[in-house]
């Protein structure tokens, strides 16, 4: 007996899938299927101001045309409030987290009061002002602490890619205390992604490698809540005529379902899959799943 395995796809429905989406969601249920486990999707509609109307549904058949179906009926973000607030409950009542009442002007001002102003293209790290109280002021957001209490220790985060190898980021200095509820109200992507793979029993994540870099952040949040850690595999990603990470802000084409197979075809070449000839996407998907399986098997 082994342990279940499950898979997951977790498209945000904030435009159809594109070449580089099918890449991740083809990765994930090829690796599920071939570890003889389920494969489910969801839904990750947390950010509902910057969702579409209806496109969870284009996204669902975008799949289903591809023989993509999930094992469950799809998890959606927009209804687990509850579970993210006990989740951030915990964290509060342990110390874990605490409320921060800074603006991002308030932020910016103390960086650069401390020598320390953020480059245009890269995300501030929080100076901690809030970890210490509220000093009189009304909370906005809910961080995570992420330095030993007391001791004042950096928090180090060594995790394995399936794909990447050994990785290591040190969370206190690369990402600093990060938010867990947002000002807005919105809760915030790793702490929704933490308690939804909890929930639906992942084991194993298979996504795109721009996400690679929230891993940490996420298993530090598995860890502070008492979850388990799955494996993870990060998926190569396709670039955009501009050279970035193609994306519907860089003017990614929806898939052409006119020709499944020759979608799925093009997904699996940017895995490393060799060509497979076959008339429908079934016979296709039946056909790759050793494929997948051999060329994920060895060191
Ligand atoms: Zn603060």
């Amino acid at each position: 007996m082994t342990a279940a395995v499950v898979g997951r796809f977790a498209p945000s429905p904030t435009g159809p899938l594109h070449a580089g989406s099918l890449v991740a969601a083809l990765a994930s249920w090829l690796d599920a299927r071939a570890l003889h486990g389920r494969w489910l999707l969801r839904i990750e509609d947390v950010d509902a101001p910057r969702c579409l109307p209806g496109m969870d549904r284009v996204i669902v058949q975008q799949l289903a045309a591809l023989g993509l179906l999930s094992d469950e009926p799809p998890l959606r973000q927009s209804t687990r409030g509850a579970a993210y607030r006990a989740a951030l409950e915990r964290l509060l009542a342990a110390g874990l987290a605490y409320p921060c009442g800074c603006t991002r002007r308030d932020i910016e001002r103390t960086l650069a009061a401390a020598g320390r102003p953020r480059t245009r293209f890269e995300a501030a790290v929080y100076p901690g002002t809030c970890r210490t109280g509220l000093h009189g002021r009304a909370p906005r957001a809910i961080r995570l602490r992420t330095c030993r209490q007391g001791a004042g220790g950096d928090i180090v985060i060594d995790w394995h890619d399936r794909r990447l190898g050994a990785q290591q980021q040190n969370v206190t200095r690369a990402v600093g205390d990060f938010v867990l509820k947002r000002a807005d109200g919105l809760w915030a992507y790793q702490l929704a992604v933490v308690v939804d793979d909890a929930a639906q029993g992942v084991t194993h994540v298979v996504r795109g490698e721009d996400l690679a870099d929230n891993t940490p952040r996420q298993i530090l949040l598995q860890r502070a809540l008492a979850l388990p850690t799955p494996f993870y595999l990060h998926t190569p990603l396709v670039l955009g005529r501009d050279g970035h990470k193609l994306s519907k802000q860089n003017g990614a084409a929806p898939l052409d379902l006119a020709e499944p197979v020759r979608a799925l075809q093009a997904a699996a070449a940017v895995l490393g899959l060799p060509p497979i000839a076959a008339p429908t996407p079934a016979a296709w998907l039946q056909q790759a799943v050793p494929a997948w399986a051999g060329i994920m098997r060895g060191p």
